[in-house]
């Protein structure tokens, strides 16, 4: 199964892979969690992403785009693969698709987590990271059990630099412009499935699983 997570900053996506992830049984490649890591590990590719991460702005396609093919040629991909944050532009899906087909692969679905203006603004606020574990809590609707502690890890629980208001504006900006148009490009395409995401979570991965059910 071979599937693309579409949606806004804030609508839920991170949280949804990693549902689907588990049940399915197939990686969840997020492009994100990906630049974050080399981030903290001090990489090249790191402290190039930062610059464009800490501005709210997409890191450049050459390297994005790089990274995901080399892992998309790992061998826990063979069977499927959940991207989540990518691709977030015209360019980066007109990469993917040949990549895919140089392997012979096609896309089966793109998922799109539908969520409004206003919700997002609302959940950006209220997101907060682990520092340890990186799992994600939600002060609106995915609260911790002890204020400011990882429920799983028990670290503590920080707000990510680029969901800073002025970042986030950027961010928003930056999906309306380039990420957006995906919806049609994918509706081309035949395979795009939208999904509400202003339900709560355990609602909208069941809306999800039932649409997956059938490319298992
Ligand atoms: P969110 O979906 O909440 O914005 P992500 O973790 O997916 O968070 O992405 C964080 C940042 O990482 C983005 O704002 C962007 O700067 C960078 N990034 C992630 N994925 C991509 C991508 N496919 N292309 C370019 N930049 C990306
Ligand atoms: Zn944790």
């Amino acid at each position: 199964m071979r599937i693309v997570l579409l949606g806004s900053p804030g609508s839920g996506k991170g949280t949804q892979a990693s549902c689907i992830e588990k049940e399915f049984g197939i990686p969840h490649i997020s492009t994100g969690d990906i630049f974050r890591d080399n981030i903290s590990r001090n990489t090249a590719i790191g402290a190039e992403a930062k610059k464009f991460i800490e501005r709210g702005l997409l890191v450049p396609d050459s390297l994005t785009v790089s990274i995901v093919e080399s892992r998309l040629l790992e061998e826990d991909c063979n069977e499927g693969f959940l991207l989540d944050g990518f691709p977030r532009n015209i360019a980066q899906a007109e990469a993917l698709d040949k990549d895919l087909e140089k392997m012979g692969k096609k896309l089966d679905a793109v998922v799109n987590l539908e969520v409004s203006a206003e919700t997002i603004i609302e959940r950006m606020a209220g997101r907060r990271i682990c520092s340890d574990c990186g799992e994600s809590y939600n002060l609106c609707f995915l609260k911790p059990a002890a204020d400011g502690i990882c429920d799983k890890c028990g670290g503590k629980l920080y707000i990510r630099e680029d969901d800073k208001p002025e970042t986030v504006m950027n961010r928003l900006n930056v999906y309306k412009n380039q990420t957006f148009p995906l919806i049609d490009y994918y509706k081309g395409k035949g395979i795009l499935i939208s999904v509400n995401g202003e339900q709560p979570a355990d609602k909208v991965y069941g809306d999800i699983c039932r649409v997956l059910e059938r490319f298992k």
